[in-house]
């Protein structure tokens, strides 16, 4: 239905959009955040890297432009385009003052071939001052917004320590929603707190919200992470391959068909990751993915309600 995919792929729209294959460089804005500097906490989420989630990224002491001019180089022995979205990943990219957040991203948009800017940030971290700077930037360039919500459930964000409730989810929700800004909502398959219909409840939750697009990760367990001393102590149940994705084929059957699905399998660094080690073969996962879909006779929206 989407081209060859039963599900409504970021390729497949950025194509649509920008006419050929979009490419995506992730960057280190040299931002941190607010679970991580002692503001709301200083150990982070629980199963976030050292990295602030951004294990494949540039140095972050080096400029944008570098980093920019580095990611190209590095992307252009996978891919053959010149279309670039800057992908402003590690920590919490709103959480610095504005003037300084201006700089950053209007220095990755000066760039060559710059089509636009992917910010990736916590709810927490969009204040009236940051939204108008993110306004602006709809404005000018192709923008979307990424928050890490995981989970609706409180009592799975306390166990993750995400810092923030779902209300605040719901404030900065609103506030783009006013500005017409693109949002994607990050949510982890498989956390230790949670059973299977409290996170196809997530789903629901998202399914009804105006959202533009949606990543699925597998949790993964890191080393050094306090995860992976929870893991160690209590040994929880780490899905297999086989039940992530039946999880995922019921969350893509639930999704309305206008959600763009921008991930469904997550990228742990081989060094660094603990369990599941299946999700190294990222390629079987996405084709066993399709294959279910197929078997079930089955594409995204299927089971979609309001
Ligand atoms: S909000 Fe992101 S960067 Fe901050 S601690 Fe959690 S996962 Fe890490």
């Amino acid at each position: 239905m989407w081209n060859d995919k039963r599900y409504h792929t970021l390729d497949y729209e950025l194509k649509k959009i920008f006419g050929e294959k979009t490419i995506k460089l992730s960057i280190d804005g040299g931002f941190t955040c607010p679970n991580r500097d002692g503001t709301i906490g200083s150990r982070g989420c629980i199963f976030c890297s050292e990295r602030g989630s951004g294990d494949f990224n540039s140095d972050r002491n080096i400029s944008i432009t570098n980093q920019i001019r580095e990611q190209k180089q590095v992307m252009s022995k996978k891919w053959r385009s010149n279309t670039y979205i800057a992908y402003f990943q590690s920590y919490t990219n709103t959480y610095d003052s504005v003037e300084n957040l201006r700089k950053k991203f209007y220095e990755a948009l000066s760039c060559t071939n710059i089509r636009g800017l992917a910010i990736a940030t916590r709810p927490d971290c969009i204040n009236e001052q940051v939204l108008e700077l993110l306004d602006e930037l709809n404005s000018k360039t192709f923008l979307w917004i990424e928050l890490g919500l995981q989970s609706i459930h409180n009592e799975t964000a306390g166990f993750i320590r995400r810092g923030y409730n779902l209300e605040q989810f719901e404030k900065a929700y609103e506030l783009l929603k006013s500005k017409n800004i693109r949002m994607v909502v990050h949510l982890i398959v498989g956390l230790p707190a949670e059973s299977k219909e409290q996170y196809l409840e997530t789903i629901k939750y998202i399914s009804k919200k105006e959202v533009w697009g949606i990543k699925l990760h597998m949790l993964h367990v890191l080393k050094n992470t306090d995860l992976a001393d929870y893991y160690d102590k209590n040994n929880f149940n780490i899905l297999s391959r086989d039940e992530y994705i039946n999880i995922v084929c019921d969350s893509l059957e639930l999704l309305n068909q206008s959600t763009i699905i921008h991930r469904l399998t997550g990228d742990g660094k081989k060094s660094e990751l603990i369990e599941p080690l299946w999700t190294l073969d990222k390629l079987k996962v996405l084709s066993d993915i399709d294959k279910e879909l197929r078997s079930r006779d089955s594409y995204q929206g299927k089971n979609f309600s309001l």
